[in-house]
């Protein structure tokens, strides 16, 4: 038993969440990546914004945001160099659901009937959780800017997840999912360009999709 391992149980409304997220919609499941692009992104402009008052936070030029599928593995990786998440933050931010808006849609989501669902998902954006659409475990390793500590954050999407010390060179979050294996195709490195092109115009940092396990 690793004793540096904390578990911690969802908030009521983020277990109702994620039963409505993976089970409302399997045909628009693309939409885990955009996402989780947005996040990595948004992620980015706030590192960008917080160097302007402390240059160590600076992002390096060659920054970029990668995208790494492993099919042997069967994970993908989704990698941003952007500000991180201390412990207390990747408790808050993925443990419950901090967002207003968030709230509403999961209660608009409960009271629509079945087949409007899968348009409300589109039309509102389910945020982190749309990862378990396709993952059964998702593994968030994240380093705060301007600190030294890393944590990594798991999760089965069931209940529960857990909080254990981890190690990263570089500020910034990892997110690993583990495919289910009815989602082997979001590790073809032609099917992530398709869905990246479709609407990461206007994402201001490079986005790479490494070909299968590079
Ligand atoms: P939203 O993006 O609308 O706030 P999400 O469910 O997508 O909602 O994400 C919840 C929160 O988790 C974000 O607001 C952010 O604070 C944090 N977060 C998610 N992904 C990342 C990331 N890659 N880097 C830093 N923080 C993140
Ligand atoms: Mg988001």
């Amino acid at each position: 038993m690793d004793e540096t391992l904390e578990r911690h149980e969802f908030g009521a409304e983020v277990g109702r969440l994620l039963d409505l997220v993976v089970h409302a919609l399997y045909s628009e499941r693309e939409i885990f990546l955009r996402e989780l692009v947005a996040n990595a992104a948004d992620a980015v402009d706030r590192r960008r914004f917080e160097a302007l008052s402390d240059q160590a936070l600076m992002l390096p030029a060659e920054a970029k945001l990668r995208i790494v599928p492993d099919k042997a593995a069967r994970t993908l990786t989704i990698a941003d160099p952007g500000i991180g998440m201390s412990k207390s933050e990747l408790a808050q931010h993925l443990g419950t659901i901090a967002r207003s808006g968030t709230l509403a849609f999961a209660k608009t989501l409960a009271e629509a009937k079945a087949t409007e669902q899968p348009s409300l998902i589109g039309q509102f954006g389910v945020g982190f959780y749309s990862a378990f659409m396709v993952a059964d475990r998702v593994e968030v390793t994240s380093r705060r800017a301007g600190g030294e500590e890393a944590w990594v954050w798991a999760s089965e999407g069931r209940g529960e997840y857990t909080l254990a010390p981890g190690s990263k060179a570089e500020p910034g979050t990892d997110i690993v999912l583990h495919m289910k294996a009815d989602a082997e195709e979001f590790l073809e490195p032609y099917r992530l360009q398709t869905i990246i092109r479709k609407w990461a115009d206007h994402i201001a940092i490079p986005i790479t999709v490494a070909r299968d396990g590079q």
